[in-house]
């Protein structure tokens, strides 16, 4: 599933290929996404141009001329620019014509993907406006993190995946920045220490943005033909390792279930 880093990746991948088109044409092929797409919308969107990509949460924002276009990826789904003769592939569903000749492309198998269109302030738009803080915003930091843990005895990892406290922070990247920060995924919450809770901000951080930056390098997924869209595979500490040796102490990592999702730690490196 696209997590926050992948969806940064797409948005730096596409942002020089859409900033400053035209839209010719949406073409829906498959209108049956996450919400169906309104038939309105193509007429909506022929003629205006994209000023801006953004991102707050897993959305992706383009910002026309007379609104905004909110896209999530959903499960499984990705963008990508190709130029607009490109044959079509199973699940490509919806097709936004550029006048530079490209297509911005939406592929999703499973459907979970979602498009929406405001002329709003997209801040206020009721899927944005109840979001938490980002990771990078200063909002998210260790006096909040402090603050979110002291009455909840659930798990510090379940917290840090908790959209409404913290948006962003998906199975692999909570695994991965509490080895980091060398706590338990198990712990509760409550449990955290203040420089616990510094570190773990620290961790986050560092986790995502090394995320990104490795995204940086395939980004010639999103704008190849050919090119599969398949996200990038960083090298990971934890995640997924049950039985491999912790890459610091050489203990065997540890792999439990946690509300229906796999966790992974150190139990040497981990407290
Ligand atoms: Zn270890």
């Amino acid at each position: 599933m696209p997590e926050l880093p992948e969806v940064e990746t797409t948005r730096r991948g596409l942002e020089p290929h859409v900033v400053g088109r035209r839209i010719l044409a949406l073409e829906v092929h498959e209108p049956r996404l996450r919400w169906p797409v309104p038939r309105s919308l193509a007429q909506t969107l022929a003629g205006q141009r994209i000023e801006a990509a953004g991102r707050r949460a897993k959305y992706l924002l383009l910002e026309l001329t007379h609104g905004t276009l909110l896209w999530h990826l959903g499960m499984s789904g990705n963008l990508r620019v190709l130029p607009a003769d490109t044959p079509r592939a199973p699940h490509d569903h919806l097709d936004l014509r550029l006048d530079s000749g490209m297509t911005l492309r939406f592929n999703d198998p499973r459907r979970f993907g979602s498009v929406h269109y405001t002329t709003q302030e997209p801040r206020v738009h009721p899927l944005l406006a109840s979001l938490a803080p980002e990771p990078f915003e200063d909002a998210f930091n260790a006096d909040y993190l402090w603050r979110i843990t002291r009455r909840r005895r659930v798990s510090i990892k379940q917290l840090l995946m908790n959209s409404r406290l913290v948006v962003g922070v998906g199975n692999i990247y909570a695994s991965e920045a509490l080895y980091r920060a060398g706590i338990r995924p198990g712990r509760a919450a409550h449990r955290l220490t203040r420089a616990e809770a510094k570190r773990l901000v620290k961790a986050v951080r560092a986790v995502l943005a090394h995320a990104i930056k490795v995204g940086g390098t395939t980004l010639r997924d999103y704008v190849g033909a050919d090119g599969n869209p398949g996200y990038f595979r960083q090298r990971l500490n934890v995640y997924e390792r049950a039985g491999e040796p912790c890459r610091r102490c050489g203990t065997p990592v540890r792999g439990l279930t946690q509300g229906q999702r796999s966790s992974y730690y150190c139990p040497r490196c981990q407290r």
